[in-house]
């Protein structure tokens, strides 16, 4: 309970906090429909490697779109989602469809590409999450190894023992691992280097001003030797600029994801930029 100063304190608080609510009310009434009438879509972003500027990979981020306020950001709605239990649907359906697609682009005769889920903090804790993981692949018919799943640093730091169990039996199942938003959270180093993982991503907070803030270049470049030392590859998102990208390749960063390469790409634009096995 908060402590309430006066007339007008008492007014604006209480006002804010019936905004907050009628809102989250309002979207959570509405995701529960999105859900049922296919208005959430994928996006994919493709992780680029440094050195050659081929692509290695892509992330899947999710859309809505809403009948009345157009689309709605994921960073609206996901907090949303978390804050009322719809996450597990919603995580659950993203997994679901970006395995359908990548296994249809594989089946089209693409060279296979690994496809990146961000998993929700309350979904990674849960101790069936390896086994729905399992059950997606059979269902779409995907190899593990084309799966990637990102979570966040500070949610496989709640109930650890838990999650690196999990993270171990994903592993053992041929799915890749990688620590999102790294270096904003508060894992120590020897929790690091428990965690079964095979990536780490540079949050773009310090990749944004990495040639303006020497503490920030100094910070990436730790993380890359960091990555080096524990046998991570270490992938730099929010790469905008050419430059930025010039200072990745000179510090051995191995992937990045950017505007400078591309935004989220809708699936037919994504397709666009894969190329065909050669059979010949
Ligand atoms: P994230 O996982 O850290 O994803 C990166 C965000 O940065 C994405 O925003 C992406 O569009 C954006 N981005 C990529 N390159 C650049 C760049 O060069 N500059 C700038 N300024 N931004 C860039 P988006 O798609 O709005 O997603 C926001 C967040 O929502 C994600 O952050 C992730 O935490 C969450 N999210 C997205 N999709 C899902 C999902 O399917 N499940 C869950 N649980 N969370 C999701
Ligand atoms: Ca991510
Ligand atoms: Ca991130
Ligand atoms: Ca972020």
């Amino acid at each position: 309970y908060c402590k309430l100063k006066g007339r007008h304190n008492i007014l604006f608080y209480t006002e804010q906090m019936d905004l907050f609510y009628n809102q989250i009310i309002s979207l959570e009434g509405d995701l529960r429909k999105a859900l049922s009438r296919n208005e959430l879509s994928l996006h994919y972003q493709p992780k680029v490697n440094v050195a050659t500027g081929f692509i290695s990979g892509m992330e899947a981020l999710v859309r809505w779109e809403h009948p009345e306020r157009g689309t709605i950001s994921p960073a609206e709605f996901i907090p949303v989602a978390e804050e009322t239990g719809l996450i597990s649907q919603v995580d659950d359906w993203v997994m679901h469809e970006a395995c359908r697609q990548n296994q249809q682009w594989i089946d089209q005769g693409y060279a296979p590409e690994r496809v990146a889920v961000n998993v929700s903090a309350n979904e990674i804790q849960r101790n069936d999450f390896a086994e729905k993981v399992h059950q997606v692949l059979l269902a779409t018919q995907m190899e593990p190894q084309y799966l990637e799943i990102e979570v966040t640093e500070n949610s496989v730091m709640q109930n650890t023992e838990e999650c690196i169990r999990t993270m171990q039996d994903l592993k053992a199942m041929g799915v890749s691992l990688a620590i999102d938003d790294f270096g904003t959270g508060y894992s120590s180093l020897s929790y690091l280097r428990q965690f079964p993982i095979h990536f780490l991503k540079i949050d773009q907070d310090f990749i944004k001003d990495v040639l303006k803030d020497p503490s920030d270049a100094e910070i990436v470049k730790a993380m890359i030797q960091l990555g080096e030392a524990f046998k991570l590859e270490v992938i730099a998102e929010g790469v905008e600029r050419e430059d930025v990208l010039d200072f990745l390749k000179e510090n051995d960063c191995a992937y990045y994801q950017g505007y400078h390469f591309s935004k989220p790409l809708a699936p037919d634009d994504m397709e666009k930029l894969l190329t065909r096995k050669q059979t010949y």
